[in-house]
């Protein structure tokens, strides 16, 4: 079978991390970027900004106060939506009302002082503060008994929810595991029992091989178009190396992280020149204190952007009811994140 078959036939293509299929309709559009590409105005932003909740020294709600920090900072959301300590609730009805207590610890953590900075435009040694304050807490809250899973996540951009620009990350500790990791445990185990290697080990070293949806690596890390991909321009991010969490990552591998997630956030910004738009977060082992040779550290990116700064891509009816569906392949989107310039477009002289 060669890739050339898929590219204009609509087919299906099989997730092997959720066992889902996705519909691929790429007849649809034969040349997605045909359509003019808006360019929206880029706001100006501020290094400082009094009224932000996030920025040093500044009051939150509740009246808390933040620390002149200079690097990173950590704080429990001050709109939780997970208690640590939660009353005790329990329902189980015919096995069709079902309901528990759900614990969970809930931050958020700032990646620098600059309102202004976000992951494309901070240096290097800036970003591997951030990825230390994910290993910190990582370690913090994983090493709680009661703590099965610490998810990691950035939500970016008004589009996906996050009201205030200040680029920030929200860390959920949870004592149950949440679904999407619950499936993709459970992929990884069966296929590591099954073919007695790793899921994503083998996934990486095809990519490799294949290139055909690689949009950049360094020595330690690679981001694909995943072959599986439903958002248009949807990215897994992959750790070289089998390691089953972030605090297993060595000196030199903490800088890398930082400098592939710069690589991969300027293209997208450079894609339609505006700030990207996306949700991503990263999976890792569990932390429910048992054995997980199974897992190995990854990201997802998950753009909601189509064909401009201002056109997304909806989840409705079929994709809603049926099964999610998506244009352009998968191949076209890597290559034209590919082609994009390694300089962020508000960096050009
Ligand atoms: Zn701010
Ligand atoms: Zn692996
Ligand atoms: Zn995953």
């Amino acid at each position: 079978m060669n890739l050339d078959q898929l590219k204009d036939t609509p087919h299906r293509r099989f997730n092997p991390l959720t066992r889902e299929w996705i519909v691929v309709s790429p007849h649809r559009t034969q040349r997605p970027w045909q359509g003019k590409v808006e360019k929206t105005q880029v706001e100006d932003s501020v290094p400082y900004d009094p009224d932000c909740y996030l920025c040093p020294g500044n009051a939150r709600a509740g009246g808390a106060h933040n620390p002149r920090y200079s690097s990173t900072f950590v704080f429990e959301n001050d709109y939780a939506a997970l208690l640590p300590n939660p009353a005790e609730v329990a329902m189980e009805h015919d096995d069709l009302l079902l309901a528990g207590t759900e614990r969970g610890i809930c931050r958020v953590g700032c990646f620098s002082p600059r309102h202004d900075l976000t992951i494309p435009r901070m240096s290097v040694p800036e970003l591997r503060s951030a990825v230390d304050m994910w290993i910190e807490q990582f370690n913090d809250l994983g090493s709680r008994e009661w703590v099965q899973h610490v998810q990691i996540f950035e939500n970016r951009g008004a589009m996906m929810g996050a009201s205030n620009p200040h680029p920030h990350c929200q860390i959920w500790a949870t004592a149950h595991l949440p679904n999407q990791v619950i499936r993709e445990q459970a992929a990884m185990k069966e296929y590591a029992g099954k073919h007695r290697s790793c899921l994503l080990c083998d996934y990486l070293r095809l990519e490799g091989d294949l290139s055909q949806r690689v949009v950049c690596e360094n020595d330690c890390f690679l981001v694909v178009v995943p072959f599986w991909a439903l958002w248009p321009f949807e990215t897994l991010l992959l750790s070289k190396r089998h390691v089953e969490s972030i605090a297993d990552l060595e000196n030199n591998e903490r800088d890398l992280l930082g400098e592939i997630l710069k690589q991969i956030t300027t293209r997208y910004d450079n894609l339609f020149e505006v700030a990207f738009p996306y949700s991503m977060g990263f999976h890792q082992r569990p932390t429910d204190h048992q054995h997980h040779p199974e897992s190995h550290l990854h990201a997802h990116f998950y753009p909601p952007l189509l064909r401009s700064a201002t056109i997304q891509k909806f989840m409705v009816g079929f994709e809603m009811l049926g099964t999610p569906q998506r244009d352009i392949t998968p191949e076209a989107a890597a290559e034209r994140l590919q082609s994009l310039p390694q300089v962020h477009f508000r960096d050009r002289a």
